[in-house]
C-alpha cells in the first residue's frame, strides 16, 4: 500500500454544548504508522476519531493529512480517503456480503459493476472470506462480519484507516482473527489510528501509543515507554486496572 499519508491532530478542541470533550488533543501518526489510542471510557477516544473524518467538526485546532488541513475539504470527499471501522459492523443485513462491498464502490466511487465486483472479490480474498461472497451477513460469525466491514472499507482504497474498538463486540474466540488482520494491514504500511482495549495488540503493533484522559492525550510514546515506564500517575493507574 503506497497511498498512505501522515496524520496530525493539532490542539483539537470540541464541545457538546457546555461539555468540553476534547480539550486540546495533539497526536502524530507517521506515514504508514499505527497509533493506538487507549484510555478510560468517556475520555473522548471515539470523538477524536470522528473529528478526523469530519463526522464531527472541531471548534478549534486542525487535522492535517500530509501537512495539509482537511478542514476545508469537502467532508464526503474526505471520507473516501479515510476508512472507518466501528464496534458494530453496520453491514446491510438484507444484502449479500459481496453487495455490501460493491454498493459503496458503485454509488460513491462510481465504478462499473464488473470493476466493483472484481475489486470486492479481491478484498474478500485478502480478508480470507472469498468463499462467503454470496452469504448474508447474519450467516457469518461476528469476526467474519467485522472482516467484511474491513474489506468494505479497504475496497475504497483509503489513505488512512480508523478503528473504533473494532473487536469489543466480538466473542473472545473471534477477537484474534480480526486483530491479526489489523496487524497485517499495519505491517503492509497502512496509516492507522486504532482505539482499543487490547493492550497486547497496542504493545506489539503500535508505533505510538497515546493515552487519553478527560479530553487530552496525557502521554504518548513508543509502546515500550508507555507500558514499561509510564510517567503520568493517571496512566499508571489505568494500566494497573487493565493489565
Ligand atoms: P470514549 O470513546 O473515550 O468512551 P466518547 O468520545 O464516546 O468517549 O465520549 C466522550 C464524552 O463525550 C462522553 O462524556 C460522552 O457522553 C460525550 N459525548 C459523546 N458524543 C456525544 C454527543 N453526540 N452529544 C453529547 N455528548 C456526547
Ligand atoms: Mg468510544
Amino acid at each position: 500500500m503506497n497511498t498512505s499519508v501522515s496524520l496530525s491532530l493539532r490542539d483539537v478542541h470540541l464541545a457538546f454544548g457546555r461539555h468540553r470533550v476534547l480539550r486540546g488533543v495533539d497526536l502524530d501518526v507517521a506515514r504508514g504508522g499505527t497509533a493506538c489510542v487507549i484510555g478510560p471510557s468517556g475520555s473522548g477516544k471515539s470523538t477524536l476519531l470522528r473529528t478526523v473524518n469530519r463526522l464531527l467538526e472541531p471548534d478549534r485546532g486542525d487535522v492535517l493529512l500530509d501537512g495539509r488541513s482537511v478542514l476545508r475539504d469537502d467532508p464526503d470527499a474526505l471520507r473516501q480517503r479515510i476508512g472507518m471501522v466501528f464496534q458494530q459492523f453496520n453491514l446491510f443485513p438484507h444484502m449479500s456480503v459481496l453487495r455490501n462491498i460493491t454498493l459503496p464502490l458503485r454509488r460513491i466511487r462510481r465504478l462499473r459493476e464488473d470493476e466493483a465486483v472484481t475489486r470486492a472479490r479481491a478484498e474478500l480474498d485478502r480478508v480470507g472470506l472469498a468463499a462467503k461472497a454470496d452469504a448474508r451477513p447474519a450467516h457469518l460469525s461476528g469476526g467474519q462480519q467485522q472482516r467484511v466491514a474491513i474489506a468494505r472499507a479497504l475496497a475504497m482504497r483509503p489513505q488512512v484507516m480508523l478503528f473504533d474498538e473494532a473487536t469489543s463486540a466480538l466473542d473472545p474466540e473471534l477477537v484474534k482473527g480480526v486483530l491479526a488482520l489489523m496487524a497485517e494491514l499495519s505491517t503492509q504500511g497502512m496509516t492507522m489510528v486504532v482505539v482499543t482495549h487490547e493492550m497486547g495488540f497496542a504493545r506489539q503493533v503500535a508505533d505510538t501509543v497515546a493515552f487519553m484522559d478527560a479530553g487530552v492525550v496525557l502521554e504518548a510514546g513508543k509502546p515500550e515507554s508507555v507500558f514499561e515506564s509510564p510517567q503520568h500517575p493517571r496512566l499508571r493507574r489505568f494500566l494497573s486496572q487493565v493489565l
